[in-house]
């Protein structure tokens, strides 16, 4: 049997880049002789790092200038609220974080999406009936720049495009170059309080667009959208089935005249993946926490993996037992064979599903386990369900109930 391990990890600072280890022991796979090669150091900067491309170090970093020196240095450059030490955060913040550390509780692995605890206390904070939210709804990450990261990774594939704001945050165009998804920029208009051009939004979709990116508040705007614009751009999202990756790491900080509106509060049917974290509106940028909010009331995310799927219409056929997995990329079928006299084996039970049904499973004899048959669950949801119901027409077709069973047996 194949074990496969896959780790991702968001590196340190370096928040665009990604390893990913893939690594496997099954006693299947055998190298075969390899002809004796001298090694050589051949250590190349990857594909990915080389698409990986940070515009603003790029243009900061080749700045050349020595500021007058008649006249001390005065930076507006960087977006980090800590720097000069006149905007503290909350005590009661600093002292929470000291609690925790004094526990001696919270030194190990928490769970990939955050200590439960944690996760209530972040749905708690931004759940109303417009956008209810549970723990469940909530993904711990590390900063923003990490939930931005992961929701573009869960949204959009290679080769697929998402839409951008035009003024807007680098860091969107840096992750998605790096994973191969294209970027089209949408404008925002300045005499218009830096509202999106809903038209030009509009004309960029097209059927490879996986996501739309609204950063509101915004950076480096400064403007927040009213509830009507907000809803304007729902109306797009909606019409053209696109879902929202909101960055609203700045929710809650406007001016007293202008009120903030979550953007999943507006809209029951957008699916909508919101991205913040303690870093601005907390004033602890250092500290690298953040959050992913999923609102899909619709369930267009989908709450059933092709594994349930694939388990579940299996299991309601007559003569196949489905053994439930838990991870990989497989389910195991055992065919009860006595049920199939047609069939010799595993071997001829998948042969006719294919010249009969073109539904092509591998028979597990190849893994040396006769009388079951592989299933590969990622293909796209559509197809597995479609093979399933294929294979259910085929054993209805095949199935020899008790009695015909006994009917072969007493013709022998
Ligand atoms: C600062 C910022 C982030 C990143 O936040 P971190 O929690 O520090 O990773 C994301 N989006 C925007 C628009 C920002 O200005």
């Amino acid at each position: 049997m194949d074990s496969y391990l896959i780790q991702v990890n968001g590196r340190g600072d370096h928040a665009p880049m990604l390893d990913v280890h893939l690594k496997t022991n099954g006693n299947s796979i055998s190298l075969g002789k390899v002809k004796a090669r001298k090694p050589r150091w051949a250590v190349r900067a990857s594909e990915m790092s080389k698409k990986t491309f940070n515009p603003v170090r790029a243009i900061v970093d080749s700045m050349k200038v020595e500021p007058n020196p008649k006249k001390a240095m005065i930076s507006l450059s960087l977006g980090d609220p800590t720097v000069f030490g006149n905007l503290p955060t909350n005590d009661e913040v600093t002292l929470a974080v000291k609690e925790v550390l004094d526990s001696g509780r919270y030194n190990g692995y928490a769970p990939s999406v955050g200590y439960q605890s944690c996760r209530e206390a972040v749905a708690a904070y931004y759940n109303c009936p417009e956008a209810p939210l549970t723990a469940q709804d909530v993904i711990l990450t590390s900063g923003c720049s990490q939930a931005i990261e992961l929701a573009l990774a869960v949204l959009a594939n290679p080769g697929q495009n998402i839409l951008v704001p035009r003024p807007g945050f680098s860091l969107y165009k840096t992750l998605a170059l790096s994973m191969g998804i294209e970027v089209k920029l949408y404008n925002l208009l300045p005499e218009k309080g830096w509202e999106i051009d809903l038209e030009h939004l509009e004309s960029l979709v097209d059927e490879k667009t996986a996501c739309l990116i609204v950063n509101n508040p915004s950076n480096p705007c400064g403007s927040v959208f009213s509830k009507s614009h907000l809803q304007k751009i729902l109306a797009v999202a909606s019409r053209q089935c696109v879902p929202i990756l909101a960055d609203e790491i700045y929710g809650d900080m406007v001016f007293a005249d202008c009120k903030y509106e979550p953007i999943a509060t507006l809209s029951t049917n957008v699916p909508i993946l919101s991205c913040g974290g303690l870093a601005k509106r907390w004033l602890v940028p250092g500290w690298r926490m953040g959050w992913i909010l999923i609102h899909d009331r619709r369930d267009i995310f989908g709450n059933e993996s092709n594994a349930d799927l694939c388990y579940a219409a299996l299991s309601a056929i007559p003569g196949l037992q489905p053994v439930r997995p838990a991870g990989a990329m497989y389910l195991m079928v055992e065919i009860e064979m006595e049920h199939f006299p047609e069939f010799e084996n595993d071997v001829e039970f998948t042969e006719r599903l294919i010249s009969e049904q073109s539904v092509f499973c591998l028979p597990a004899t190849c893994f040396e386990y006769p009388n079951f048959f592989r299933v590969v669950i990622t293909v796209p949801e559509e197809m597995i369900l479609e093979a399933c119901s294929r294979i259910q027409e085929f054993c209805e077709m095949h199935y020899q109930g008790a009695e015909g069973a006994q009917d072969l047996e007493c013709d022998k």
